[in-house]
């Protein structure tokens, strides 16, 4: 089985995404409840919470563009931001690293993690 991977930016991206689609939808079950007021209004808190947690993914976003690195993708040649010492391709899919030790080990996203990277510093 093939591991599909895609661009972690993506990722969060496609999350906020649908966090404004459940948000707008759970809104629109609370108009289904118009004659009961109080389950209206907590249809309508719950999915301005969406809405609203989705703006600050949104912004969460921007600020991980700050830390991301720009890079030309080896397999498509498109520009593309990397995010980590593991990502993939925005365009592609293509796994790519900035370690130099992880290349050509198979991509796994645990290459990102604290407590990988403590362990790779005792051993050297
Ligand atoms: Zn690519």
């Amino acid at each position: 089985m093939a591991l599909k991977y895609s661009s972690k930016i993506n990722k969060i991206r496609s999350f906020a995404f649908w966090l404004i689609f459940g948000g707008i939808g759970v809104m629109y079950i609370g108009l289904l409840f118009k004659e009961t007021a109080w389950l209206m209004a907590l249809f309508m808190i719950l999915g301005m919470g969406f809405v609203g947690l989705s703006t600050v993914v949104y912004f969460w976003i921007g600020m991980l563009s700050t830390r991301t690195v720009q890079i030309v993708c080896p397999s498509c040649e498109k520009p593309t931001k990397m995010l980590g010492r593991v990502d993939a391709c925005m365009h592609c899919d293509q796994p790519l690293t900035m370690d130099k030790t992880l290349e050509g080990k198979e991509f796994d996203e645990k290459y990102n993690s604290k407590r990988y990277k403590k362990n790779t510093q005792e051993q050297s």
